[in-house]
């Protein structure tokens, strides 16, 4: 017999099924024993009456188990009011235990006290945590109606190599790794396949996978590996195509989210879901800096011009929310400098990309590229990256549609979604300390 889900109960009332779960909680009364059972739906009550003769070895089989063990029952659905979880219970004719637990190193449902590093080292069983097992569901969700709107909008999904012959984009930050008699590196992100796919004529491509960056950093928003969402797509006349493109986008990810779990994000999470409106603020990065030093007078420190940081990025937030109303905000402008040599500048030098700022940390980077071969061989050789990017340079020789994309740290969006921490976010945080589990 296929398992039924606990939100799935209502629909099989007085119908004999099979269930499978974990034991949550067993209350053994005098008459009665109450067993909680619980899967990634819900929990829900199962009772067996001790007077009931056929209920003795049923009874017997609970007693040698613990909490959090798993088990099997045959049982029949039925409706009753009086019990508090759904108004539904089961009355179970068989049990099977399919896995015994032993104790627990701490109580998942009462993590105050608990130290995180232990919380990551015994991570199956602090997601076992109602809170905790809720990032999950929800960053599905929001990933589910980004793919959706891509789909929608004619993109291909496509799947990059993360093990690469050359560092390339910026050789400090690249993980290097032994590959039989030679080296590699792991990707520090999709960006020159993305672009390889553009010249191959898919015209809309993104892709959500891993992304190495050896930064020995440690703040609540930097990982050593994370999930890009990332993004390139043909034909654009700007990089406010760009701009507009990562609006719907998001705002399709987020109105997803807020359907299905808008009213769970604020009773757990304490936060709303704010659906933005289009088209986002916009800021050119003198003018930011400008209304930084007005406002909070707060001057962006001399290593940084051109840039942002993570105080002026706190700071954008406050901009964004007093002027705009807004929890976004799109800075453009950059210094050429500071940004990769496959953003494409206009005829006066101006970087024709964006950073988009949320809840005051960077979400994205995004831009036009350039797609004209002489430039970019310009542009490369004036980074002194030439020979690192041979083989990047020549997807630009046979023809390759103007374009633009960005890249999304899906694991940030998240954690400004619900207010976390990286750590607390990643599924399996990877840091500069902690490469397990
Ligand atoms: P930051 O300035 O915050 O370090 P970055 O400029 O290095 O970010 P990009 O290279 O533009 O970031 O990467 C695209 C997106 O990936 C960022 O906007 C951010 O959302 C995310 N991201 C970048 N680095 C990390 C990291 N170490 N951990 C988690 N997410 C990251």
């Amino acid at each position: 017999m296929k398992k039924v889900y606990v939100n799935e109960l209502k629909n099989h009332i007085d119908e004999e099924i099979s269930f499978s779960g974990f034991v949550d909680t067993i209350r053994d009364k005098k008459w009665v024993m109450f067993v909680i059972l619980r899967d990634s739906t819900g929990k829900v009550q199962m009772t067996i009456e001790k007077s009931d003769e056929n209920n003795q070895k049923l009874l017997e089989i609970m007693s040698t188990i613990s909490v959090e063990s798993t088990i099997k029952v045959k049982c029949k659905v039925v409706s009753n009011e009086a019990v508090k979880l759904g108004g539904i219970e089961l009355i179970p004719s068989e049990i099977e235990v399919t896995s015994l637990a032993l104790n627990l190193p701490f109580d998942y449902n009462n993590l105050d006290g608990v130290n995180l590093d232990t919380r990551l080292d015994y991570r199956w069983l602090d997601i076992r945590n109602e809170k905790n097992m809720l990032v999950r569901q929800i960053e599905s969700t929001l990933t589910e109606g980004m793919r959706e709107f891509l789909y929608k909008n004619n993109f291909t999904e496509i799947h990059s190599p993360k093990l690469i012959g050359t560092a390339s984009e910026s050789g400090s930050s690249v993980f290097e790794v032994k590959y039989f008699n030679d080296k590699a590196y792991l990707a520090q992100s999709p960006q020159f396949y993305k672009q390889m796919a553009l010249a191959a004529g898919l015209d809309r491509v993104f892709e959500v996978g891993p992304v190495f960056r050896a930064e020995n950093s440690n703040t609540n928003r930097h990982a050593t590996e994370f999930t890009g969402f990332d993004l390139e797509f043909s034909y654009i006349d700007s990089y406010e195509d760009v701009m507009s493109l990562e609006e719907d986008l998001l705002i399709a990810g987020l109105t997803k989210v807020k359907e299905k779990y808008g009213e769970k994000i604020k009773e757990i999470f304490g936060t709303e879901v704010v659906i933005p409106t289009k088209p986002f603020p916009r800021m050119k990065l003198k003018d930011l800096y400008q209304e930084m030093h007005d406002k909070y007078g707060f001057d962006i420190p001399e290593h940084d011009i051109g840039d942002m940081n993570a105080e002026a990025e706190k700071l954008t937030f406050k901009i964004a929310q007093e002027k705009f109303n807004s929890e976004f905000m799109f800075i453009t402008d950059y210094a050429a400098t500071k940004r990769p040599f496959y953003h494409m500048r206009d005829e006066n030098g101006v970087l024709q990309g964006y950073d988009l700022i949320w809840r005051g940390t960077e979400i994205t980077s995004g831009a036009q590229r350039e797609h004209r071969y002489e430039k970019l061989v310009e542009n490369a050789n004036e980074k002194g990256l030439k020979d690192d990017v041979k083989f990047y340079l020549q997807f630009f020789k046979y023809g390759c549609p103007p374009h633009g994309g960005f890249g999304i740290g899906l694991d940030r969006l998240t954690m400004l979604l619900l207010g976390l921490t990286i750590k607390e976010t990643q599924f399996i945080f990877r840091g500069p300390n902690r490469l397990n589990p």
